[in-house]
């Protein structure tokens, strides 16, 4: 049997094409670590038989030359993303019986392209959190460190690619979902700009913000995915018309890089974070790039405005789940009111149920002004500032997380606004509608170190091909 690592795309189908390899063979393979590795619970299932009879179908597919272009590119995708005839359910209690009536977009179109879906990963319950400590399935264990948390809220999502349970995944990022993940399992995580990706399919937290976004080991898969998912459709009126590029890596290309002074200076950055994130401003100028200190003010004021917003569109978008159309009906209900109440009782976990509570405070006629409305002044000012750095740079750097992947428990059970924090360098992003990515870079202790890149709407390639040139500091 096939048992080796592969971390591109290319490298398997060429494999492939020489015939070291099969799909077959890779979907033995991928399943095998799918069951020595369920103590990391990334998964919430493997969709074994089907995934057998697919890759015997594609590899029957390459025989007759009509395969797509990511024949042998085995995929999981987050719990929160609808595939036909399969269960989605946010890893949360109140849809764990759920099966998707129709296929998301941004799914669609990799199927198309002969990609096999390896199964559903775990995540933080209707992706909140950063963690996924928050799943109604338990937590997800970093493959580097069992004790460690994946990150989230797609954990899952993250550690399938870390730990070779599948080639690539699908996550979503609405305030860094796939890029601190990311940064605590050492791989690439990409969030697009907003509307560059379809949300048809996805489940809604916060919809001015949510994309669908892949975590690879490569930028080549990254770029592929990417151009595969983005376009418009009319499925989704957010989704935007741009045009959709083609990736290919350019070494020789110099970039002019603004790095945070407010994120350097972060109390709560640790030490390790720090000297990685001066280790990789050293290396970039090594190679040739301008990399100048850029003072950008509103760090403090970025993670209160996004949980200000976030929750009141969640608290909007979760109400759906009533126990009447959607979600579980508890055997407790006898009446409308029972039936809402005692269905959204057992079926949201704390965090949901907090951030409801806080977006229906946060939405109510009297607090509405000074915090929804406010929130909303914020988030313009932090756009038009961010904007205002990608006038005179290409890119933005600063840390993806301020620490490393934490102890499963430890901040879990501290107060809420800790686990907020772990956000404070990727909501910036997501508020702004601007593409980030997460690269690896050093170790701490064995665990991995992500730096993240930001650039202007619709610019993702440059932030792939920056990954690309990081890549060669840190691997050789
Ligand atoms: N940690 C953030 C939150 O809890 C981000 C979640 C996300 O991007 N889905 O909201």
């Amino acid at each position: 049997m096939n048992t080796k690592k592969y971390t591109s795309l290319q490298n398997i189908q060429s494999d492939i094409r020489e015939g070291k390899t099969s799909c077959v063979l890779l979907a033995d393979y991928y399943i095998s670590q799918n069951k020595k590795h369920a103590h990391l619970n990334a998964m919430l299932e493997v969709f074994e038989e089907e995934v057998r009879a697919k890759a015997a179908e594609v590899d029957d597919k390459i025989k007759a030359g009509t395969a797509g272009r990511l024949a042998g590119m085995f995929l999981a995708i987050k719990d929160n993303i609808c595939y036909k005839g399969h269960t989605a359910s946010g890893a949360s209690k109140i849809l764990e019986n759920y099966e998707a009536v129709y296929t998301a977009t941004a799914l669609q179109r990799l199927l198309n392209e002969d990609v096999i879906i390896i199964g559903r990963c775990n995540c933080d319950e209707f992706a909140m959190g950063a963690s996924n400590e928050n799943s109604a399935y338990g937590a997800v264990k970093n493959a580097a460190d069992n004790t460690k948390v994946s990150g989230g809220s797609s954990g899952g999502s993250a550690v399938a690619v870390q730990a070779d349970l599948c080639l690539a995944s699908l996550g979503s990022d609405t305030g860094g979902s796939i890029r601190q993940p990311a940064s605590f399992t050492g791989t690439l995580g990409l969030k697009p700009t907003y509307g560059r990706i379809s949300r048809s399919g996805l489940f809604s937290y916060a919809s001015s913000f949510d994309q669908i976004g892949p975590i690879t080991s490569s930028d080549t898969d990254a770029g592929l995915l990417l151009e595969i998912m983005a376009g418009v459709d009319d499925q989704d009126a957010t989704s935007s018309s741009a045009e959709v590029t083609t990736y290919t890596p350019n070494a020789s290309k110099k970039y002019k890089i603004a790095y945070s002074k407010e994120a350097m200076e972060s109390e709560g950055l640790e030490p390790a974070v720090k000297a990685a994130y001066q280790d990789i401003i050293a290396k970039l100028k090594t190679d040739g790039h301008t990399v100048e200190e850029y003072s950008y003010p509103y760090l403090d004021y970025m993670v209160p405005c996004y949980y200000v917003l976030t929750t009141a569109e969640a608290s909007s978008n979760l109400s759906r789940y009533s126990g009447m159309l959607y979600g579980r009906r508890s055997e407790q209900a006898h009446d409308i009111n029972s039936t809402f109440k005692k269905s959204r009782s057992e079926g949201f976990g704390t965090e949901v149920k907090r951030r409801i509570m806080t977006g229906t405070f946060v939405l109510s006629a009297d607090e509405y002004d000074a915090y929804y409305a406010k929130a909303q002044k914020v988030r313009r000012i932090i756009k038009e500032e961010s904007e205002k750095i990608l006038e005179s740079y290409d890119l933005f750097l600063c840390p993806t997380a301020p620490s490393t992947a934490f102890d499963i428990g430890g901040k879990q059970s501290q107060d809420p606004i800790q686990m907020y924090l772990a956000d404070i360098f990727t909501v910036q992003a997501p508020l702004s509608g601007l593409p980030a990515i997460s690269v690896p870079t050093l170790e701490s202790n064995g665990m991995s170190i992500g730096m993240q890149f930001m650039t202007k709407a619709f610019a993702e390639n440059e932030l792939l091909n920056i990954s690309n040139r990081v890549t060669t500091y840190y691997t050789g």
